[in-house]
C-alpha cells in the first residue's frame, strides 16, 4: 500500500468525550432529582424516567410535579417578587454576572450532560449551546445594569411561567431566565420532560450564587404541569416555545385573563439559493440548516428554494455532501449527527418520510446510519411540490425538501407559501438582490449568505403561526416590562342636557371601504343618540360581509406599506390641515353628538391635531437598530408593518382615541378596519371626508360601523387580519383571544387609556411594527 491508498483509505478514529464527570453528577443525585422550589428541593410524587436517546439507557427519575406543587412553585416566586423587583438593577445586573460566570466555569459538564440527555453531538453543545447561554446571561446582566436608563418609563410585570422544549435545553432556559431576571421579575420554569437534566444543574448554581430563594423555581413534568402553570392565576406572563399547536391552545387558555404572552412556534423556513450564489458554501450552508441539531431545529432551512438553471448541479453538490456526513455517538468529537430526541420523535419524523414515499416521491438519503438508537438518516426529496404535506408541515428532523423557481418573485411566493414565518435564509452574490428579496420574506429573522446563526444581542421570533413576541436584543426585553401607569386620571365630563342640534339629522353617514362611501351589506341603519337621549344620526349596522370587503380592500392597498416613510409623512400632514380647516364643524360635531362642553370639544380637537403632527413626524423617524452581535456580521433590526390590523376604538373621546390609534398604525405603513366608538360614531364617520380630500390611498383606513362584539368576532375570525388593537368593553376580550388563536393574531388590548396625554405615544407605534433581524456576514 501506497502513501496515495492510505491516504485515500484513511478514517478517522473515534474521539470520545468522556462522559465521567456527568456520570457522577447523577450518581451523586442517586440518579433521582426533586423539584426546586423557593430555593430548596423538594420531591415529586411520581417520577418518571429522563432516558438517552442514543443509547435507550436512563439516566435520572425526574419529579412529576403534582398541582399542589406548581402551586407552591407560583407562591414562592409570588412573595420573592416585591424585594427582587425593587434590588436596583445594579445588584440584579450581579447577580446575573454570577450566573454567567457559574455557567462558564461548569461548561464542560453542562454540554456533557446536555449531550447525554437529548442526543446531540458534543461539538454543538461545546461550542454552540453553552457559550450562548453565557453569553446571554452576561448580556443581560448589561441590560439589568442599565434598564432605568433605558426604560424610564417600563416596570416589571411580576411572576413569569416559563415552558421550553426539548430541542436547546439550557439554552432555551437562557434565552427565558435571563431577560426576565434582568428587568426585576421572578419565575416558575418547566423543561420539557425528555430534557430536565441540565435545568436541574442550573438550579444548582442559583443555589451556590446566593440567589434569593424563590426568584427561580424549576418545576419538572409533563405538558399538564405547564398547562397548570400557564392557568395560575397569579402568574402575570408566559413565555412558551415549542410546537404551534400547544402554542394555539396556551392562547385559547389564557385568552381575557390579561397575562402578558410570548409565543415562539414552529417554522418551515425557506432556503432560497439564487443562481448566483457561491454553491460550494451554499452546501455548507444547507449542512448547518438542516442537519444541525438532527434538524430538530425551529428555524430550520427546511425547504430549498432553488433557481432552475442551477438546480441539477447543485443537487449533484448536495447528493455528494450529504453521503460525507457522519452519524454516531453524541459523545464522539468527529460525529456530524447524533440521535433525535425520542422514539416518539423519530416515529413522526418516521411517519412524514414514509408518506412521502408513499407518494411516490424522489428521495435520497445517507446509507451510513446506526440502526440501534434514534438515529434517523438525513434525507433529501428534491423535487416536492409546494402542496405537499412535506413541503408544508414542520417535520422537526433531518429531512429537507426541495422545489425550484425561475424568478425572483416566484422565489419571494414560494417562500411565503406557508402559515409559517419565523426565518428566512437567502443565498446570492448580489447585494441589491439579497436586500430587495429580504424584505418582502414574511420571517422575523432573514440570514444574507449565512444561517443559524443567534446571538443574545439580536431578537428573535415569528410573524404569523410562527407566533409572536421576540427573545433577545432589546425588542426581546418589552416582553418582560410594562408600561408604568398609563390610566386617565381625568376625563372630560359628559353632559346629558339637550342640545340646539345644529346637524342635519337625516344625514346617515355611510360607511368607508377602499376609499369609496358604502352602504351596509344589511340595509339597516342603526340611530344614534347623544347622552341627553337626541337622535343626532343614523349610521350603517356593518356585518360579516362588510367586514370581508374591508379586509379585501385593504389588502390590495399594499402600496401603503411600500412607501416611504417621508412619502407617508407627508399624506399624515395633509390630513392634519384639512382636520384644521373644519375643526370648528368637528368641535359642534362632539357638543351635539357627544355631550362635551364647548371647551372641551375645541380641546379634544386641538390634541387630534396635535397628535396628527406626532405621528406624522415619527414616520420616517421610528428607526430600527443594527445590533452589536458577536460575530462578524451587521445585523439590522429593521421596523416593518405587522400589516392589516383591525382598530376597535373606546367609546370615550371618539375623535381624539380613534386618531391615537389609526394614525400610528397607518404611519408605520399598516392598512386598518376601524371599528369607530360604539356609541359616538358621527365623528369618526365624518373623518372619512377629511381622508378624501388628504390623498391617502383607498383601502388604507377602512370604517365599518355597527355592534362592536359582532364586528370584533368577525375580524378575529379573518384570517387575512394580522392583528388587532382592541380599545372597547372588556367583557369582549376573551372571545376575542381565543379566536385570534386560531390565525396567532397579535392582540393588543386595554379598556382605559390617558387619551389626552397619551403618555405610550412610541409604545403605539412599537405595537404597529414588527422586528425583522437581518444578518448580513462581513469580512473579504
Ligand atoms: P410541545 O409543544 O408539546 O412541548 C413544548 C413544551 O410545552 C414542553 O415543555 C411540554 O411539556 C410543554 N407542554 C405540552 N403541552 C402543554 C400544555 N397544554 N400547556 C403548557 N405546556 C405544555 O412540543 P413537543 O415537545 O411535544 O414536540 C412536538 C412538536 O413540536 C415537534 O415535533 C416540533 O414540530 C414542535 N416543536 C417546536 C419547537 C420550536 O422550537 N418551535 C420546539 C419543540 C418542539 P412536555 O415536554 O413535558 O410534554
Amino acid at each position: 500500500m501506497n502513501v496515495i491508498d492510505i491516504f485515500l483509505t484513511m478514517e478517522y478514529g473515534p474521539a470520545p468525550e468522556s462522559d465521567k464527570n456527568a456520570q457522577e453528577f447523577l450518581d451523586q443525585h442517586d440518579r433521582r432529582f426533586g423539584l426546586f422550589i423557593n430555593g430548596e428541593w423538594t420531591e415529586g410524587e411520581n417520577h418518571f424516567p429522563s432516558l438517552n436517546p442514543a443509547t435507550g439507557e436512563t439516566l435520572a427519575q425526574i419529579s412529576e410535579a403534582s398541582t399542589a406543587q406548581v402551586e407552591a412553585a407560583v407562591a414562592a416566586a409570588k412573595s420573592a417578587y416585591p424585594s427582587w423587583s425593587q434590588l436596583s438593577g445594579h445588584e440584579r445586573a450581579k447577580y446575573l454576572y454570577a450566573l454567567a460566570r457559574q455557567i462558564q466555569k461548569h461548561s464542560r459538564l453542562f454540554a456533557v450532560l446536555e449531550t447525554l440527555d437529548n442526543g446531540k453531538p458534543i461539538r454543538e453543545t461545546r461550542d454552540i449551546d453553552i457559550p450562548l447561554v453565557a453569553r446571554h446571561f452576561y448580556h443581560h446582566a448589561g441590560w439589568a445594569q442599565v434598564m432605568e436608563q433605558e426604560f424610564p418609563n417600563f416596570e416589571s410585570i411580576g411572576v413569569i411561567g416559563q415552558i421550553v422544549p426539548w430541542n436547546f435545553p439550557l439554552l432555551m432556559l437562557s434565552w427565558k431566565i435571563a431577560p426576565a431576571l434582568a428587568m426585576g421579575n421572578t419565575l416558575v420554569l418547566k423543561p420539557a420532560e425528555q430534557t430536565s437534566l441540565t435545568a436541574l444543574l442550573f438550579a444548582e448554581i442559583c443555589q451556590e450564587i446566593g440567589l434569593p430563594k424563590g426568584v427561580v423555581n424549576i418545576i419538572t413534568g409533563h405538558g399538564s404541569v405547564g398547562e397548570a402553570l400557564t392557568l395560575h392565576p397569579d402568574v402575570q406572563k408566559i413565555a412558551f416555545t415549542g410546537s404551534t399547536e400547544v402554542g394555539k391552545k396556551i392562547r385559547r387558555n389564557t385568552a381575557g385573563s390579561s397575562k402578558k404572552l410570548s409565543l415562539e412556534l414552529g417554522g418551515k423556513s425557506p432556503f432560497i439559493v439564487f443562481e448566483d450564489a457561491d454553491l460550494d458554501s451554499t452546501v455548507e450552508g444547507i449542512v448547518d440548516a438542516i442537519w444541525f441539531n438532527q434538524g430538530q431545529v425551529c428555524c430550520a432551512g427546511s425547504r430549498l428554494l432553488v433557481q432552475e438553471s442551477i438546480a441539477e448541479k447543485f443537487y449533484v453538490k448536495i447528493k455528494n455532501r450529504i453521503q460525507k456526513l457522519v452519524l454516531g455517538s453524541p459523545l464522539d468529537k468527529g460525529i456530524d449527527m447524533g440521535a433525535l430526541v425520542s422514539e416518539e420523535q423519530w416515529n413522526t419524523v418516521n411517519g412524514f418520510v414514509e408518506r412521502a414515499k408513499a407518494e411516490g416521491l424522489e428521495y435520497w438519503q445517507v446509507e451510513n446510519c446506526p440502526t440501534k438508537g434514534c438515529y434517523f438518516p438525513p434525507t433529501l426529496f428534491p423535487y416536492v411540490s409546494p402542496a405537499s404535506e412535506i413541503a408544508q408541515e414542520e417535520i422537526f428532523g433531518p429531512v429537507l425538501v426541495g422545489m425550484t423557481f425561475r424568478s425572483h418573485q416566484e422565489a419571494i411566493k414560494l417562500a411565503n407559501n406557508t402559515r409559517y414565518g419565523l426565518a428566512a435564509s437567502l443565498w446570492t452574490e448580489n447585494i441589491n438582490l439579497a436586500l430587495d428579496v429580504a424584505p418582502k420574506i414574511k420571517a422575523g429573522t432573514v440570514w444574507i449568505n449565512t444561517t443559524n446563526v443567534f446571538d443574545a444581542a439580536s431578537g428573535f421570533g415569528g410573524y404569523r403561526e410562527s407566533g409572536f413576541g421576540r427573545e433577545g436584543g432589546k425588542e426581546g426585553l418589552y416582553e418582560y416590562i410594562k408600561p408604568k401607569s398609563t390610566k386617565s386620571s381625568s376625563g372630560f365630563t359628559i353632559h346629558n342636557k339637550e342640545v340646539n342640534l345644529r346637524s342635519y339629522i337625516d344625514r346617515t353617514p355611510k360607511m368607508y371601504i377602499g376609499g369609496k362611501q358604502a352602504r351596509p351589506d344589511s340595509g339597516y341603519s342603526i340611530k344614534v343618540s347623544n347622552p341627553a337621549g337626541q337622535t343626532v344620526g343614523e349610521v350603517g349596522e356593518g356585518t360579516r360581509k362588510d367586514i370581508r370587503n374591508a379586509v379585501e380592500a385593504a389588502h390590495a392597498q399594499s402600496g401603503w406599506a411600500g412607501m416611504t416613510g417621508h412619502a407617508r409623512a407627508q399624506v399624515l400632514y395633509f390630513i392634519a390641515e384639512n382636520l384644521s380647516a373644519r375643526a370648528e364643524e368637528f368641535e359642534q360635531r362632539l357638543v351635539e353628538a357627544s355631550g362635551y362642553s364647548g371647551k372641551d370639544a375645541k380641546l379634544e380637537v386641538e390634541k387630534s391635531l396635535e397628535r396628527i403632527f406626532t405621528y406624522a413626524a415619527y414616520a420616517d423617524k421610528f428607526d430600527g437598530r443594527v445590533h452589536s452581535t458577536t460575530s462578524r456580521h451587521v445585523t439590522l433590526a429593521m421596523h416593518e408593518p405587522v400589516g392589516i390590523l383591525g382598530v376597535v376604538c373606546p367609546k370615550e373621546y371618539p375623535l381624539l382615541g380613534m386618531i391615537s390609534l389609526v394614525l400610528p398604525a397607518i404611519a408605520m405603513g399598516n392598512r386598518v378596519i376601524v371599528l369607530p366608538s360604539e356609541t359616538s360614531p358621527l365623528s369618526t364617520t365624518d373623518f372619512y371626508q377629511i381622508l378624501d380630500t388628504s390623498d391617502v390611498p383607498g383601502g388604507t383606513v377602512n370604517i365599518i360601523t355597527g355592534d362592536h362584539k359582532s364586528l370584533t368576532t368577525e375580524l378575529a375570525k379573518h384570517f387575512d387580519v394580522d392583528g388587532i388593537w382592541y380599545f372597547s368593553d372588556k367583557q369582549n376580550a376573551e372571545t376575542l383571544e381565543k379566536l385570534a388563536a386560531d390565525s396567532m393574531k397579535r392582540t393588543w388590548i386595554e379598556s382605559e387609556y390617558d387619551w389626552l396625554q397619551n403618555p405610550l405615544q412610541k409604545e403605539f407605534l412599537r405595537k404597529a411594527t414588527e422586528v425583522k433581524n437581518i444578518w448580513i456576514p462581513y469580512g473579504a
